[in-house]
């Protein structure tokens, strides 16, 4: 046998077809990261011959790809905003919609100097790494109630060098001094149990603690207003993603804990994604 080339190992994403909706995409970063090469560097040699040890890696990531396992989970990493973070079973992979709301932060604290933010539900770390990584003169604190997921932060701010940014174990506000901030920021479960998005694609494979509230996903997101204004400062903020038909209702559950300034912003898939009183 003459040996795979990488153009026939790219042919292997017709096996992803109605299973994944972005086969080649997958397909090439599985062969990326077994040759240890970019994606130009694919399209530059496909007639380059895989070795067997790279074969063999390549067919034993694709067969995990293909019984579902999220290309996060089987590379072990994602990149979000400008970092690459290391994701684990332990948290949510980050999304690009969140970049949404990482945007909305920096226009919120882009006047303040020195602006202290805490993010709800951090997982990976990945909103307040990417805050912090914009502005070297915030502070900012990530708190999960997974300290699984509060070691992943850790691991990814030591990896990114990070200084400005501290995590800790906490049940929402529970676990948390008075402190109070000039942004609060989260991204928290906001899915119905009931619904049959959790047993598509990647979710399937992410904590449920992450993904799922109660009362049709949204008893976090009213806990979390409900108890915010006790730790923001005067003019403070609440920035806060929710699921797209959640937007009405977020608006509501702020106006009624006596928020103003309400204002939701759309996702890169043009729904309304995040809100902010
Ligand atoms: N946006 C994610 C999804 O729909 C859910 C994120 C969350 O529950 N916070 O898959």
């Amino acid at each position: 046998m003459s040996g795979v080339s990488i153009a026939q190992a790219m042919a292997y994403r017709g096996q992803l077809a109605g299973l994944s909706d972005s086969a080649d995409l997958d397909t090439a970063l599985l062969l990326c990261r077994c040759l240890n090469r970019s994606r130009s560097y694919l399209y530059s040699w496909p007639e380059r011959v895989l070795t067997a040890s790279e074969l063999e890696q390549f067919q034993a990531h694709f067969t995990r790809r293909l019984a579902g396992e999220p290309i996060a989970h089987i590379l072990g990493s994602r990149d979000f905003w400008s970092l690459t973070l290391a994701v684990s079973p332990a948290s949510l992979i980050p999304r690009p919609d969140t970049e949404c709301l990482v945007e909305r932060a920096l226009e919120i604290i882009c006047e303040l100097g020195q602006p202290q933010v805490l993010d709800l539900g951090t997982g990976t770390g990945a909103i307040a790494l990417a805050l912090a990584s914009e502005r070297s003169d915030a502070q900012l604190l990530g708190v999960d109630y997974l300290p699984e997921a509060v070691a992943l932060a850790e691991s990814n701010r030591l990896a990114l060098g990070l200084s400005n940014v501290c995590f800790q174990q906490s049940n929402w506000f529970a676990g948390l001094p008075r402190t109070q901030y000039h942004l609060i920021v989260s991204n928290p479960p906001y899915i119905d149990s009931d619904d049959p998005h959790l047993f598509e694609g990647d979710v399937r494979f992410e904590p449920r603690s992450a993904l799922v509230a109660a009362e049709g996903g949204m008893a976090d997101i009213k806990h979390i207003i409900q108890v915010a204004p006790d730790y923001l400062l005067a003019g403070g903020v609440l920035l806060l993603e929710h699921g797209f038909q959640q937007a009405d209702a977020v608006r509501q559950v702020l106006a009624s804990r006596g928020f103003s300034d309400i204002d939701s912003r759309r996702d890169y898939g043009g729904n309304e994604r995040i809100t902010m009183g």
